[in-house]
């Protein structure tokens, strides 16, 4: 199995002939082994075009909308980002490619443990992690140059809004439990734009400004 081959094949069919430009996003995807964040079971599927499924209910995103996602938060590698939905940390470790340091936090604490000794391995020290209710983001750390939220919110959570940077950007999956759009929001001169990206199906964010869990 030449995942190297898979990965090089993924970037051009999924991610280039749908648009994404962003050399460096591109560069990213060709290099993080998309295959040591999937169980074992599902390593031949790395490289498909579809999310897949890490245990606790929970998926890998489809490569396709982590690169829209990324593309449209425009990093450049100074960056401090808050992602709330750590899942896998494949986008994790997309992110501290990307930006200078990376704020992950994720609600299902066992989902942490393999994700810190994958990144650890894979040689990244720029990625924090935290289990705690995301849509409450982490406030210790604020104020974030960037937010990429990961599971499906009703709207944005406020406590996010407060600790997105002056010029800061957030991605988001805003709508229903069974489809949303997702939704640039971009903080510029104290106003607030919104843009519509694509539409998306993630798994929702639960707590508090997200769904009930149960
Ligand atoms: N980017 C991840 C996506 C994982 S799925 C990947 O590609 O692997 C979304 C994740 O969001 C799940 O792990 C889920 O447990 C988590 N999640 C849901 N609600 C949350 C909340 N309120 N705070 C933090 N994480 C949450």
């Amino acid at each position: 199995m030449n995942f190297h081959a898979q990965r090089q094949r993924m970037v051009r069919e999924q991610l280039q002939a749908r648009g994404i430009t962003d050399e460096r996003v591109l560069d990213t995807f060709r290099t993080v082994p998309r295959h040591l964040f999937v169980p074992d079971p599902l390593t031949t599927e790395a490289y498909t075009d579809h999310p897949l499924p890490i245990g606790a209910g929970q998926t890998i995103s489809q490569p396709y909308i982590v690169a829209v996602m990324l593309q449209a938060l425009q990093l450049q590698g100074h960056e401090r980002v808050l992602e709330i939905g750590t899942g896998s940390g494949y986008q994790t470790a997309i992110l501290a490619e990307l930006a200078l340091e990376v704020y992950s936090v994720e609600r299902l604490p066992e989902l942490l443990p393999p994700v810190a000794e994958r990144l650890e391995q894979l040689g990244y020290s720029n990625v924090h992690l935290a289990a705690a209710n995301g849509s409450l983001g982490w406030p210790e750390h604020a104020p974030y140059d960037a937010m990429l939220v990961s599971a499906a919110a009703p709207d944005v959570p406020p406590p996010l809004i407060d600790q997105l940077a002056a010029r800061g950007r957030m991605v988001l999956p805003i709508g229903s439990p069974q489809q949303q759009m997702l939704t640039e929001i971009e903080h510029r001169q104290g106003t607030l734009s919104r843009r519509e990206l694509a539409s998306c199906v993630f798994v929702p964010l639960l707590g508090a400004y997200g769904w009930p869990s149960t």
